[in-house]
């Protein structure tokens, strides 16, 4: 952890100005708090803000589709758990709070159109660094909190930075010798102070820069990284300008490349991504930016530029955007005299159309006003412009290069002049070419190395016969959720679960069946837990659920709803099917268990009793 930050961050935190929740959300972050915290508390609560309750029910029902709709708060609640709730609540009264502010150059709206879709761009990656879809969600949204706080706190000297910066990376190092810290730090300060696990904290510190990410490649703490660092180019993407925090399509093709997802899947998942973001966006009344379809704005960066190897200008194109019948009819007989290919355009609207043919060089004269406008568009296309202009004119040129012309001719050029231009022009595509088959070879590979990290990561945290979490990572999260509800005063609860008489079903259906049937109870348990909850298989036949946010009772109700479940499950083959039960052991924390550890051990106990009992029953301690 890095300590100036902190003690920055505690300075700042004392100044007391820092983005903070208000209202119904700061209620449910104190009630939640509450060791004896009732979900119908909470619910009562949250009531009485009819828009963050339109919110909580929106939100729980995402990505459920096909079951049935969560219709009741109450529901929406012990669906997504107390702490879950809390910090959705906790986003959504920021984002209320906070969409208009004095830092002039800061779009509020926009920041908070990016952040939401970096929420939703997390949270739908979230499989991919294994965490819990709502924490993403949370994080993608927070990540750049520490922008928002410096906007809030320093107004005027924030616009001032913002005003000369662009470029994210440009903004931190200006960020960090103006404030002491720079936003990502800071945006990491405040989501730990809100009390996200660390595995969090650290991807918002680094998620600006991943490669500076301490953490070892190939672990989850920065695949996280690296999905919030592709979120968030998604977030900029999709809400371009604001605060002068540009982005082209090629950074998130390589952002995406970095969590191993394709050239070809980019698409169809950003505009996923932009359907739930629009909504969400109606939703919270925020403006979005003028939206453009995805494959445009995608389109725009990954224009194709004509990969000839071949040096003759014979085969060259260009293109001729030229008013003056004199100067047109110059041009055109020099480059018959050369043979190269070249076509006439009325306008650049034509060329635009005609830029699929990608020309090498673009001849455009500036005789016409107009012509100045169309410059920038086809200098936007990505397309190479010469400009041809009267000798008066020549000092003019710098300010057309400032807008992007690649090159000019004067007056009555001769044919060696044009000759010059064209080589040059052709040097120029041929070095763009080979620059971007050189950068997608290196992003294929990064790809590709992505994505076998990425299978790793899965095969070393998913149990292969009951595609269940492994011992492993379910351990790893239950630490995450403990370390959660021991800075929260949250419960948490924790089921061990041991199929009765396995040895059995092996002996008389064969290891085969057996196994089966594990992977079929496995999708049982799942169905039956709710989304907060983190099952995995323990051992053998042996399986943990972690319960966060759950006291005893409402474990007890898990338990029960879960044994009745196996109870009902047709096991074996279709004409000698036969049924297993469950035992299983149930603890919550206490005075007692001081340890995640402790607490497992005490649900064991438990569970040794249901099996001394006469098994298919639950016991609690
Ligand atoms: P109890 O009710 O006391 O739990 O009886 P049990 O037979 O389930 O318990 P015991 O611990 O005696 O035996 C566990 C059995 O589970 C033995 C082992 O062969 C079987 N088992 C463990 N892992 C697997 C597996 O991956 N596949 C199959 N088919 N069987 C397994
Ligand atoms: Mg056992
Ligand atoms: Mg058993």
């Amino acid at each position: 952890m890095d300590e100036t930050a902190r003690h920055r961050f505690e300075e700042l935190k004392a100044g007391g100005q820092l983005p903070s929740p208000r209202g119904v959300a700061l209620a449910v972050m104190e009630v939640v708090r509450h060791p004896e915290a009732k979900i119908r508390d909470i619910a009562r609560l949250v009531q009485t803000d009819p828009a963050m309750t339109g919110r909580i029910l929106r939100y729980a029902n995402t990505g459920r589709a096909g079951s049935r709709p969560i219709v009741s708060l109450g529901q929406a609640i012990t669906f997504l758990g107390l702490y879950r709730v809390r910090q959705i609540a906790l986003g959504f009264s920021l984002i209320d709070e906070y969409r208009s502010g004095a830092c002039r150059a800061f779009d509020y709206e926009r920041y908070w159109g990016a952040s939401l879709a970096t929420a939703i761009a997390a949270q739908s990656l979230a499989a991919i660094a294994q965490t819990p879809p709502d924490e993403s969600f949370t994080c993608g949204l927070l990540a750049g909190i520490g922008r928002l706080a410096l906007a809030t706190v320093f107004p005027h000297a924030y616009a001032e930075l913002l005003e000369q910066h662009a470029g994210p990376e440009r903004l931190l190092a200006a960020e960090q010798q103006r404030f002491g810290l720079d936003h990502a730090e800071l945006s990491a300060e405040m989501v730990a102070s809100w009390g996200v696990p660390a595995v969090f904290v650290q991807a918002v510190r680094h998620h600006e820069a991943p490669y500076a990410d301490p953490s070892d490649p190939g672990t989850r703490a920065r695949t996280l990284t690296a999905v919030l660092h592709f979120a968030s180019r998604v977030g900029l993407l999709l809400n371009p300008g604001g605060d002068g925090r540009e982005i082209d399509a090629a950074q998130v093709f390589d952002a995406a490349a970095q969590v191993g997802i394709d050239r070809d899947e980019v698409k169809p998942l950003l505009e996923r991504i932009t359907k739930d973001w629009a909504a969400w966006m109606k939703e919270l009344a925020l403006h979005a930016a003028p939206s453009v379809p995805i494959g445009e704005l995608l389109e725009a960066a990954s224009r194709p530029v004509a990969a000839n190897g071949d040096q003759a200008l014979a085969q060259m194109r260009v293109a001729l955007l030229v008013s003056d019948a004199n100067c047109r009819a110059r041009l055109a007989a020099l480059l018959d005299g050369l043979k190269v290919s070249y076509a006439v355009h009325a306008d650049a609207g034509e060329i635009d159309a005609a830029a699929q043919r990608a020309p090498q060089a673009v001849f455009v004269d500036i005789g016409r006003p107009e012509r100045l406008r169309e410059l920038e568009s086809l200098v936007a296309a990505g397309l190479p412009v010469v400009v041809v202009m009267p000798p008066a004119a020549e000092s003019d040129f710098p300010r057309l290069m400032e807008m992007g012309a690649m090159d000019y001719l004067v007056g009555d050029f001769s044919e060696a002049a044009l000759i010059a231009r064209l080589m040059s022009a052709h040097r120029l595509a041929a070095l763009r070419s080979a620059i971007r088959s050189e950068r997608e070879s290196a992003i294929n590979a990064s790809r590709q190395w992505a994505q076998a990290n990425r299978r790793l990561l899965q095969e070393a945290l998913t149990d292969p016969l009951t595609q269940l979490p492994n011992r492993r990572y379910g351990l790893d999260r239950y630490a995450e959720e403990w370390a959660i509800a021991v800075a929260n005063d949250l419960p948490i609860a924790c089921l061990m679960l041991d199929i009765d008489h396995f040895k059995q079903v092996n002996d008389r259906h064969g290891h085969d069946v057996g196994d089966r049937v594990l992977h079929q109870l496995a999708r049982t348990l799942e169905g039956g837990c709710r989304r907060s909850d983190v099952l995995f298989r323990y051992g053998g036949e042996e399986f943990c659920c972690v319960c966060p946010g759950t006291g005893m009772a409402e474990a007890e109700h898990l338990a029960q709803r879960l044994l009745d479940a196996v109870r009902a499950v047709r096991c074996g083959r279709e004409d000698k099917p036969f049924r297993v039960t469950l035992s299983i052991g149930v603890a919550v924390r206490s005075e007692q268990t001081r340890q995640p550890a402790e607490l497992i051990a005490v649900a064991d106990k438990a569970l040794y009793l249901a099996k001394e009992g006469g098994r298919d029953r639950i016991v609690s301690r």
